[in-house]
């Protein structure tokens, strides 16, 4: 499959760029290309959002138009100026500015306001006394059609009255709406009267008790699209439907008109993306907060060692179609680690260490090894790391009775120390009580280093830190949140969260180039994968270290069986 090639040379198009591209052929919009992002404050981005990000700003930046960035902040029960902050972080972080357009839907209230009172007179809109459960009742189903409700056909200037006194909080929340006026028996249960204003004494946080009816999602978005000149109004599927009512408000009102179009929302596998479930983990204190590096959220990402262009490039190579599919996981991580390959510098760390010592190395002797920064790239030079008689290995990378292949250490058995020395096994100490091993004993041949160690060969090569000069630090290892594929398809999809999604490590030796890393530095760990300094817990002299992604690639096996 050619769009996995790192080498593509154009963007593979899409439907929507496609529909750009003739409106742009035919003039629709003057040439112009003006998209909006629009978060409901009401949560932390997630993957999902990046993807509509990438879409929304893409389309933008290529054809020399703009986009906005908008909130969506009609509900004011949910939302706060938290989410407002950590979202234009996590929209800038991605990559993306929206310069001086910055824009709020609760900006729009006073104009939707006379707006509606238009509709009002149109004779287009009714103030209606129906509580929302019979409501409900007279909207009717897929195959029956509604009734109309007894308050549809009041005077216009009833109608008025009623909605100035809404506004003015005259009554409770729940008694009254107002409804536009189209059509109780339209196949679209969208068009059947649908409510553009609910009473909600709260106050919202950007206007504070200035309003107490508030417009809802259809009627606020299409008239903040149109007062912005929003030209390609871009969504996800779920709103296909709501397209003849987001252009029936535009055509009562004879405003701006801009396209709106539907694609395929992300889901991820072995995660939950909605903002709802993920909101209840955080509340629940199943995670440590938004920002958890198990969450799929953008500055749970973030944390973890994810880097923007990994999850452009993902939001790229998935595409954007309009059948909903299911994207592996794997295939995210396969993005990542292509990335990390080529950037991050490689290190050593014993994440469970065993002490090993030297036996015939001279006590208080410290050599300098060579190691490469990264076999990728020559540019990233080298560094130094000290070598003595006490290192510390991994503990899997000795075993006292050792299966067949196993090219470790093992009594008797020789292994190259990277960077360094082949060494020899020559026994274990034991703690007398428990039988546990605690030490293993070598001896070192110091001709088998650099150039007069070519005529040595063996099989394994493993990683050590030396003992004195070792910076110890803790390490955080994640698993998939979720132990099924969809946990929102199980029947209760918090049982399936994954116990061991979090393994603390404390303890570990790290190579002393690791003192000091500023939060967020980026590594490889030869043989265990790529980490980060977490941004959040990681203080001088207690180094804290999240695994970003392992080493071993599912999705680039999975490609290659499949012929990709
Ligand atoms: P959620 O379902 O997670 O609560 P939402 O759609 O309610 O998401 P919004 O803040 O309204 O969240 O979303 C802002 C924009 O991001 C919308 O245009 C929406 O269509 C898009 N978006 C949300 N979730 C996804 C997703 N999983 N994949 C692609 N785009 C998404
Ligand atoms: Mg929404």
């Amino acid at each position: 499959m050619g769009a996995m090639s790192r080498n593509e040379p154009a963007k593979p198009s899409n439907f929507i760029r496609e529909m750009v591209l003739e409106d742009l052929r035919t003039n629709r919009f003057g040439g112009k290309v003006i998209t909006r992002f629009p978060p409901e404050p009401n949560g932390y981005l997630h993957i999902g959002h990046a993807k509509a990000i990438c879409i929304d700003f893409g389309l933008a930046q290529e054809f020399g138009g703009r986009c906005h960035l908008r909130y969506d902040d009609t509900n004011p029960t949910k939302e706060s100026t938290e989410y407002v902050e950590a979202i234009k972080a996590d929209v800038r972080w991605l990559g993306f500015d929206w310069g001086e357009h910055l824009y709020y839907a609760s900006d729009y209230f006073e104009q939707l306001y006379e707006w509606a009172a238009e509709l009002i007179k149109a004779g287009r809109a009714y103030v209606d006394d129906l509580p929302q459960e019979e409501m409900r009742e007279y909207r009717g189903t897929l195959t029956e059609p509604g009734r109309e409700s007894p308050s549809r056909n009041r005077s216009v200037d009833a109608n008025l009255d009623l909605f100035k006194r809404m506004r003015d909080g005259e009554f409770e929340e729940g008694t009254k709406t107002l409804r536009a006026k189209i059509d109780m028996a339209s196949g679209n249960l969208n068009l059947r009267d649908p409510v553009m204003y609910r009473i909600r004494k709260v106050p919202h946080h950007r206007t504070g008790e200035k309003w107490c009816i508030y417009p809802t999602y259809d009627w606020a978005h299409g008239q903040s699209d149109s007062i912005e000149g929003i030209t390609h109004s871009i969504c996800t599927l779920e709103y296909e439907d709501h397209r003849p009512l987001y252009d029936w408000f535009l055509a009562e009102l004879g405003i701006h008109h801009p396209q709106q179009i539907e694609f395929a929302r992300l889901s991820l596998s072995h995660t939950v993306m909605s903002k709802r479930m993920l909101l209840e983990l955080v509340e629940e204190g199943r995670v440590s907060g938004w920002d958890d590096p198990r969450m799929p959220t953008l500055a749970g990402l973030r944390r973890r060692g994810y880097t923007p262009e990994a999850i452009r490039d993902f939001c790229e190579r998935i595409g954007v179609a309009k059948a909903d599919n299911v994207v592996d996981i794997a295939h995210l991580e396969h993005c990542l680690r292509d990335d990390l390959n080529r950037r991050a510098e490689r290190r050593m760390a014993v994440l469970r260490p065993l002490r090993l010592v030297i036996e015939n190395y001279p006590e208080g002797k410290v050599e300098e090894m060579e190691g490469v920064n990264n076999p990728e790239d020559s540019s990233m030079g080298t560094r130094r790391l000290p070598f003595s008689r006490i290192l510390y290995i991994e503990q899997d990378d000795f075993r006292e009775s050792p299966p067949p292949k196993y090219f470790r250490l093992a009594p008797g058995a020789e292994v190259r120390l990277r960077y360094a020395y082949i060494v020899k096994c020559t026994g274990v100490l034991k703690e007398r009580s428990t039988g546990e091993i605690v030490e293993v004993r070598c001896t070192y041949d110091p001709a088998t280093i650099g150039g007069d160690a070519k005529g040595r060969k063996v099989k394994g090569t493993i990683h050590w830190v030396s003992a004195a000069h070792a910076v110890e630090a803790e390490v955080r290892l994640y698993d998939h949140l979720f132990l099924k594929p969809r946990p929102d398809e199980e029947e209760d999809w918090k049982t399936c969260l994954n116990p061991d999604s979090l393994q603390v490590l404390t303890g570990c030796k790290l190579e002393p180039s690791l003192k000091g890393d500023a939060p967020g530095s980026r590594y490889q760990f030869e043989r265990q994968g790529y980490f980060c300094v977490d941004s959040k817990d990681s203080r001088p002299g207690h180094p804290v270290f999240n695994r970003t992604v392992g080493l071993r690639d599912t999705w680039a096996k999975i490609e290659r069986a499949e012929g990709g």
